[in-house]
């Protein structure tokens, strides 16, 4: 079950916001009346609601809203059980002062926005002791891996013991946002989400819709499979919203989650991860496409020679590294060359091509190493001449400065740098003179799409091939990776088109 929070300034707001979530099918839904600007009106609000409501006044210690007296609060919590809410939250150092009465079910609350404490389970035993609680509410702050870690361990414990009230505990932040969609594995009765995009109530909370439509929070159980992205940052990533839809589409019991990791923290990420989370699967990006490998059991020969690893598969026993950026970016100038995807077993139409990669990072070394092994002549240009040689050597390719590459007439170039990249949309790393009529142009970026060097080069008559050919064909692969199964790359196209021009 998703609890939806609603926390504004009116009552009207708040009754047209609970109005709109009951007609969107939401059962249940956390009215924070420390929101409220004037005193609460439980006659406006209460009779005739649309959901079960979790009532709550949070004081400001705790993250809330609260301006009134402490004895106020308490005044209007008991008003709030003797009116019969389905539930009310109590904070664990109130609880024991507040009697049962009626119906209404009690989540007694312990929030700590500093840290996670060391003793969890004396925290849940206190207030299983003390509060007489129908669900336990844990909610803390991590500062580590390991903190986000302990955490799950001790929900895990916390709902393995029969006839206790059951306990919901929520790593707050990026760091731990997988506890909010996961919980349920681990027997949390319900978890929290927003009523809007914009209006963050707490740390990490994610919108409704995404919680219900896209991590198909209700459908979770033990059995569910895990995946997920491992980077920092983590916010922008499309990848989750990919693959989510992907297992709706297909079906599957599997959840596909953003794992913030700090660089630092990656090794400690995965042993953990591998051992408490059962996990399947990982994309991996900036910034552990290298460091990545030395976690790796297996790696296939483009990450070796490579040196970058985008795709890591769990099996029980091994974790194999492969990397899909390079294949997808072959297959997209592939494709484009010949207007058909490549058939199995002939020659590759680079065969003898001559391309000029811009960039020796990670989407540079994975082109100009995918295109020499498709047989085409490779240059590599890099501000980092240093960079570019070394690139250069580990393939088997030239290299130039980056002063040097107006003076290539090739007939594949490559943009493997940032540059056009929103917000810099009108920066090219290639001026309009040097791009040639007959010559395919293929970006990496694929924010925006339609980059300004793509925008010259069509204006040149040069065939032109965006970042988000190889976004998709790289999601394809990893998802076949993943999975077995096969997705298509309309789909993920549209997903991806979509949820570019959300973020813009
Ligand atoms: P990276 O490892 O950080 O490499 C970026 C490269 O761009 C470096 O060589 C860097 O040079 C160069 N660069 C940056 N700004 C430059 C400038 N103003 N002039 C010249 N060179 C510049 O990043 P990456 O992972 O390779 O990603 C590069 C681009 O490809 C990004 O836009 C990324 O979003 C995109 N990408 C797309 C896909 C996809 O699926 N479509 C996949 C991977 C990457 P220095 O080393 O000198 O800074």
């Amino acid at each position: 079950m998703i609890c939806v929070i609603i926390g504004c300034g009116s009552h009207k707001r708040m009754i047209e916001e609970w109005q709109k979530l009951a007609e969107d099918n939401v059962k249940f839904v956390e009215l924070r009346l420390d929101y409220l600007r004037k005193d609460p009106q439980l006659y406006r609000l209460l009779p005739n609601r649309p959901t079960a409501v979790l009532a709550t006044v949070r004081r400001k210690s705790d993250g809330g809203m609260w301006r009134g007296t402490e004895e106020e609060r308490i005044k209007l919590l008991r008003s709030l059980i003797a009116e019969g809410v389905e539930y009310v939250d109590l904070e664990s150092d109130v609880a024991p002062n507040i009697k049962r009465f009626g119906k209404t079910k009690r989540i007694v609350s312990y929030h700590n926005l500093e840290e996670t404490p060391e003793d969890l389970d004396a925290i849940r035993n206190d207030i299983l002791e003390k509060c007489d609680p129908d669900v336990i509410k844990i909610a803390v702050t991590p500062k580590s891996i390991d903190d986000v870690f302990r955490l799950v361990d001790f929900m895990k414990r916390a709902n393995s013991e029969r006839g206790k009230a059951r306990t919901l505990a929520i790593s707050m932040t990026e760091l731990g946002f997988f506890t909010r969609v996961l919980g349920k594995k681990w027997g949390a009765p319900y978890t929290y989400a927003g009523f809007s995009k914009s209006r963050i109530l707490a740390p990490g909370l994610p919108y409704y819709k995404v919680m219900r439509d896209e991590y198909r929070y209700d459908s979770i159980n033990r059995e569910t499979e895990v995946y997920g992205v491992v980077a920092d940052p983590i916010q922008h990533s499309l990848s989750p919203k990919i693959h989510n839809l992907a297992f709706a589409e297909e079906n599957m019991n599997c959840v596909y989650l953003p794992f913030r990791v700090p660089k630092e923290e990656l090794s400690r990420f995965v042993g953990l991860a591998e051992f408490n989370l059962n996990i399947k699967g990982l994309s991996v990006t900036i910034p552990h496409k290298v460091d990545i490998i030395r976690k790796l059991t297996q790696l296939d020969p483009a990450v070796e020679t490579i040196g970058a690893c985008n795709t890591v598969v769990f099996d029980g026993t091994s974790l194999f590294g492969y990397n899909t950026d390079y294949l997808a970016a072959v297959l997209s100038v592939e494709t484009a060359l010949t207007g058909r995807s490549p058939r199995p077993g002939e020659a590759s139409p680079l065969e003898g091509a001559s391309a000029l990669v811009l960039g020796a990072g990670g989407a540079g070394k994975a082109l100009a190493y995918g295109l020499h092994e498709r047989g085409a002549r490779v240059t590599i240009a890099a501000r980092n001449v240093a960079e570019a040689e070394k690139v250069a050597k580990w393939v088997g390719c030239d290299f130039c400065s980056w002063e040097e590459r107006t003076g290539y007439v090739v007939q594949i170039l490559c943009n493997c740098t940032s540059v056009g990249m929103f917000p810099n949309v009108d920066e090219s790393p290639m001026d309009l003179p040097y791009l040639r009529g007959g010559m395919l142009v293929f970006d990496c970026v694929y924010n925006p799409e339609t980059t300004y060097l793509l925008r010259m080069a069509r204006e040149k008559g040069c065939k032109v091939v965006s970042g988000v050919e190889m976004f998709v064909g790289q999601a394809c692969l990893q998802f076949k990776l993943f999975t077995g199964h096969k997705i298509s790359a309309s789909f993920v196209r549209r997903t991806v088109r979509e949820a570019l021009s959300a973020v813009h």
